[in-house]
């Protein structure tokens, strides 16, 4: 009749409808990169709201990335015509998170616990692994962590992981040491990310009460970028769907590009079968790019074998054909780009429909440095780079202890910074108090500001410290988190170490610790900053504006932008030495997949560069050009060369495979931080925790237990006789010193 329906659904297709209007039972869309899987979820959405069929606490959405939530959410706040409150969107780490937050208890946690991010994770391994005595050139505290995470991604919990499995790492004592590094995450009221989703699932599975609660609730689930999810998550999912089984998940099997990191194409293969009676629909008409950019992707994908195969389609003139280009080196190519960003510009394209893909992180610092000569507006995306600089890390310590004060590995960091003259010395003796009580470093300390444990000018120091603990908490309550920030970073004399540093990098520094108090703004409080910090995985800066984005091919999955450059194709780097080494075909096939996934980010425009010769960890190296650029049907494609380059490249071929190895995973760099070597900043990192105690500590008497008149010896006063106790502190008379109040942790009976 007559009614007119609202934008969202005309603007579909009939099958994007389909899966808008399908509400109840299971529903997989499959289908290729730019169909519009994401834009007919985003419109489900706002169906199930609109028609009254869920209210917004009823619809849980995943995202790939907390952006692509973001963008959801004001996609359809703006379908709707108002802003919704109470949603359950996001992704599955943030929404695990928030479920964690409502049920810490019952895995052993107090609702405040802290998110490791993956340098805490780092250090907290390698102190396990000093104290189990493991040999850290054997066995590297980062490959036993990357065991235990790929762990985790299997939903498997120490007591799951099979011997076979297990028998792989640190010499068969991989689950022992996993054990340790959870227990040692239960004492710090911690966990990581994989314990997000871990911890869930061990509550779902043994609180029926739990998920009933969570069943009754979700009446909708909807799942973008299905083809990603690794078991961990799609246990999770499977878990809370099971309820009314009205779950729409949407994927791409060509673009799955996790494997590396425990993602199971099978998921969405095997999607039928999980959920009987499911609809399965696809979509075939694409919508963002040009034919030419389509067949081009279309035809490199063909070569993979595993995979179900689709046709796609696309309207509209061919368009420009893809323009491949060989250069002389990597700045050659940086310098290639930024012109023709240039000129782009100057036929007023704008900047910020322009992306360039990277197959690793760093390849990006020639861009940058060309972009930043050149005054060429840009921005990194992609990557926590700006939460990885010391200086945003430290000030994110300071905070992290306000929010959670039995947080030891922030409260380690920034105990002494700026310095306080709280020397190693004390530092040992506030670590072995605290370990031997069982407590906080915080609380160990503020009990122990009020003994003779420590020498005065330690004492004053820490007394200090643990006021202004005290004193910033008490604002928290009151001072909205941004002030609060500042505040503290002031207070802390932490921004005035900056100040008065003359190194040439210290204004950049104070500029970052700027923009993190201004950006810390976005959030709610000061938990909801700290934890989206503790999540990121994905960019934080907002998109649109004048600048070209540079991010890894990884970062850019369910982006699109007008021109996009595809840099580095060269064999070794792209497909990755290490992903051929590591994993063969398969992984040769998923670098492909990247591959499709790079073409296919792009509407009209798409570049392909590669460099004749490749500086990589100091030393050169000539490059030839990568197999998918010979992959790209010819059809589609128009090769320029610089000097014949194309060809002198290829002469170069020599069996050079494997030259370009050892360069960073895409992730890689949240775990170092610019400007410091990853050997300089573990050895300032790990030197406290290191420092022998914990074996020594673990023989002392967990708790006071001394008696009145019992003859005790202390390391630093000697002999002598208790005279009074209160909890853990003790008045002790000294045979030599007189009487002090010292803390049991530091007190043996004596021998005689
Ligand atoms: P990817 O696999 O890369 O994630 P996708 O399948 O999620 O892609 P979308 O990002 O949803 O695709 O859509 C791609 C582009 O096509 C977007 O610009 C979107 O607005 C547009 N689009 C989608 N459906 C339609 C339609 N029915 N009519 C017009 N444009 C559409
Ligand atoms: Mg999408």
């Amino acid at each position: 009749d007559e009614v007119s329906e609202p934008p969202y659904l005309s603007g579909l297709n009939a099958a994007q409808r389909e899966a808008v209007e399908t509400l109840d039972g299971p529903v997989l869309m499959l289908a290729g990169a730019g169909t519009g899987k994401t834009r007919a979820l985003t419109a489900r959405l706002a169906h199930l709201l609109l028609t009254g069929r869920a209210m917004p606490g009823q619809i849980l959405a995943v995202t790939f990335t907390n952006k692509a939530a973001r963008e959801m959410k004001e996609r359809v706040a703006g379908l709707l015509g108002r802003s919704v409150e109470g949603w359950w969107l996001g992704t599955f780490h943030s929404l695990a998170a928030r479920f964690l937050r409502r049920y810490a208890e019952m895995a052993g946690l107090q609702p405040n616990f802290t998110i490791l991010d993956p340098d805490d994770q780092l250090r907290l391994m390698k102190q396990i692994l000093v104290a189990e005595g493991i040999d850290d050139k054997a066995w590297p505290a980062r490959a036993v962590l990357s065991a235990v995470e790929r762990w985790k991604d299997k939903g498997l919990t120490p007591e799951r992981v099979s011997a076979g499995e297990a028998g792989a790492v640190a010499n068969g004592r991989g689950v022992e040491l996993y054990a340790a590094y959870q227990a040692r995450l239960q004492q710090l009221n911690a966990c990581d990310f994989g314990d997000l989703l871990l911890h869930c699932i061990e509550i779902f599975r043994s609180r029926p009460e739990v998920l009933a609660e969570l069943h009754r609730q979700f009446r909708y689930l909807l799942v973008d970028e299905y083809q990603d999810t690794n078991v961990a998550q799609y246990l999770w999912l499977r878990l809370i769907a099971q309820g009314h089984k009205n779950i729409c998940c949407v994927g791409d099997d060509d673009q799955s590009i996790y494997g590396w990191r425990g993602a199971e194409v099978g998921n969405i293969l095997r999607f039928e079968q999980d959920f009987p009676g499911a609809k399965v629909i696809r979509l075939e008409r694409n919508y963002r790019s040009t034919p030419t950019i389509l067949g081009a992707a279309s035809g490199l994908i063909a070569k993979n074998e595993g995979r179900l195969g689709k046709t796609l389609w696309t309207e509209g003139d061919a368009g420009e054909h893809i323009r491949v280009r060989g250069l002389w080196d990597g700045e050659a190519e940086a310098r290639f780009v930024g012109d023709e960003i240039e000129a782009l510009q100057r036929a007023g394209e704008s900047l910020g429909e322009m992306a360039i893909l990277l197959r690793t992180t760093a390849m990006m610092r020639e861009f940058e440095d060309r972009f930043n000569a050149i005054g060429l507006p840009h921005r990194i995306v992609g990557g926590p780079r700006f939460y990885e600089r010391l200086e945003v890390r430290d000030a994110l310590a300071y905070l992290r202890v306000v929010a959670q004060p039995a947080d030891d590995l922030a409260f380690e960091r920034i105990v002494n910074k700026p310095k306080r003259g709280l020397g190693e010395a004390t530092l040992k003796q506030l670590r072995q108090a605290a370990r031997a009580q069982g407590l906080p470093l915080l609380e160990t300390a503020r009990r122990l500001i009020a003994t003779d444990e420590l020498k005065p000018k330690a004492r004053k120091a820490l007394t200090d410290v643990v006021e202004s603990f005290l004193r910033w908490r008490q604002a928290a309550e009151e001072l909205p988190h941004t002030e609060l920030a500042e505040t503290v970073l002031e207070e802390s004399g932490y921004i005035e170490m900056w100040r008065q540093d003359t190194a040439i990098e210290a204004p950049g520094r104070l500029e970052n610790l700027v923009a993190l108090v201004d950006g810390m703004a976005d959030f709610e409080n000061l938990q909801g900053f700290l934890e989206h910090v503790g999540l990121v995985m994905e960019n934080l800066q907002e998109t649109g504006g004048e600048q070209v984005s540079i991010m890894t091919l990884h970062a850019a999955k369910g982006l699109e932008f007008d021109t996009v450059f595809l840099a580095g194709w060269e064999e070794g780097l792209f497909p990755n030495q290490r992903a051929l080494d590591e994993t063969g075909l398969r992984g040769l096939e998923e670098e492909r997949r990247l591959a499709y996934v790079g073409l296919t980010r792009a509407r009209r425009r798409l570049f392909v560069t590669f460099a004749a010769n490749r500086r990589l960890h100091g030393s050169w190296a000539a490059a030839i050009p990568s197999r998918f650029v010979d992959e790209l049907p010819p059809e589609h494609v128009e090769v320029e060369s610089e000097q014949g380059l194309y060809g002198q490249a290829a002469a170069a071929w020599g069996g050079s495979f494997g030259r370009f190895g050892a360069e960073e995973d895409p992730f890689g760099p949240r775990r170092v931080s610019p400007g410091m070597s990853r050997a300089q900043r573990y050895a300032n990192e790990f030197r406290p925790f290191i420092d022998g105690t914990a074996t020594v500590v673990e023989s002392l008497p967990a708790e006071g237990g001394f008696a009145i008149g019992e003859r005790v010896f202390h390391t630093k006063f000697g002999y002598g006789s208790v005279v009074r106790t209160e909890g853990e502190k003790l008045t002790v008379a000294f045979d030599h010193s007189g009487e002090k109040r010292v803390m049991a942790a530091f007190l043996v009976p004596a021998d005689q």
